[in-house]
């Protein structure tokens, strides 16, 4: 097999017509308003809280940065917030950023979400929260983890930057938990260009992060709250408002991906795909296959080399482990949470997209077969 020219990445942003951004764009040099909630914003969060069934959802100029106005938003005085080192680093920066400590549990071996029959053994005085991730757009047990919330009086705010359009049971993700935060970096499968929000219950909640994201104003002109910038302006609202009309097509072009991915990989010994919960509706954001090196015969990195000498980019997701990060080095033993630090050295998400050709697909797959001794 030649190498790919160009390479094949991991993702590519899902973009609409150009002729429709343009006209959208238009509106925005019409109006002359480029930020601070204007007309695209307004219809891009009224969008979004039907899609996510959110009785209050603010937009952000980032994921991180929501999770970190809605840490605040909470109004924790320091503390110990419960998490898992198996996520993308951003959710344990926000913790630490809050001036909170990262106390990590274990995942389930399953989904690699965090187990929630580790969370108890976790809860100290100084535990102020639970923040738990929904991996790969997989939900989290909240079933569980909510009751545990419940018995020991504290809130739950979820990482659902994988899980936009995620539903279980026909429920959207968002409805359960205190709050969530979605992710709309151009990675992720749902995009407004960078761009996040929080979907919250509570309406004395939802003006904290109001004021969070905007220097504490609020339009009585009250400063209340010591805010940063965290606004979403009317370009990247534009983007998402097209992006949405589009969405569902693109899951259908994702999960066609993800059936060949299922019929080529599924049988070769050592080589497992993630389960998916019962009763979940999934978006297909990423294509995670683990690999046993025992069973396999070859580790995952050597899949990844592999990969990248024909042109193929896969990621090591997650990988490191946020425990073993050179900045939080000395705090953590990543092999206190041994489920997540296996899973960290066996799992490669493949290129995922909703273009990706069917046929690059059955590349892709035939290199990693080839990768079995
Ligand atoms: C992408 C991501 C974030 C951060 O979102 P940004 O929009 O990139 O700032 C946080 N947590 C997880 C799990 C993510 O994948």
């Amino acid at each position: 097999m030649q190498k790919k020219d160009p390479p094949i990445l991991i993702t590519r942003p899902t973009l609409p017509p150009v002729e429709e951004y343009e006209s959208l764009v238009r509106d925005i040099f019409a109006s002359g308003y480029l930020t601070n909630g204007g007309a695209q914003h307004a219809r891009l969060e009224a969008a979004l809280a039907e899609k996510l069934s959110a009785p209050y959802l603010r937009l952000f100029t980032n994921g991180h940065l929501a999770l970190e106005c809605a840490i605040s938003a909470f109004g924790f005085d320091g503390g110990e917030i419960i998490t898992t080192p198996f996520t993308f680093i951003s959710t344990t920066h926000a913790i630490s950023r809050c001036g909170l400590t990262p106390v990590f549990c274990d995942v389930e071996p399953n989904y690699f979400t965090i187990d929630p029959a580790k969370i108890e053994e976790k809860i100290t005085p100084r535990t102020r929260a639970i923040l738990p991730v929904h991996v790969y757009g997989n939900p989290c047990d909240m079933d569980a983890i909510g009751a545990i919330a419940k018995k020991h009086n504290l809130p739950v705010l979820y990482d659902a930057a994988h899980a936009f359009g995620v539903t279980v049971r026909g429920r959207a993700v968002a409805e359960f938990g205190d709050a969530s935060m979605f992710s709309f970096h151009a990675t992720k499968c749902y995009n407004t260009i960078e761009g996040g929000a929080v979907i919250c219950k509570d309406t004395a909640f939802a003006e904290r992060l109001n004021g969070y994201k905007n220097f504490g104003y609020h339009p009585d002109e009250e400063i209340r709250e010591v805010g940063g910038n965290a606004k979403m302006n009317e370009f990247q609202a534009a983007m998402g408002l097209l992006n949405l009309k589009y969405f569902e097509q693109n899951i259908e072009k994702r999960a066609a991906v993800s059936a060949r991915y299922h019929k080529n990989l599924s049988g070769i010994d050592g080589l497992s795909f993630r389960p998916v919960p019962e009763g979940v509706q999934q978006n297909y954001a990423y294509l995670p296959v683990s690999f046993d090196p025992a069973v396999f015969g070859a580790s995952r990195d050597v899949v990844f080399e592999t990969l990248k000498s024909f042109g193929i980019i896969a990621r090591k997701y997650f990988y490191p482990l946020s425990s073993e990060a050179a900045c939080y080095k000395g705090a953590y033993s990543p092999e206190d949470t041994p489920v997540a630090f296996t899973a960290s050295r066996r799992v490669l998400t493949l290129p995922m997209y909703p273009d990706l050709a069917l046929s690059d697909v059955d590349d892709i797959c035939e290199i990693v077969a080839s990768c079995q001794r």
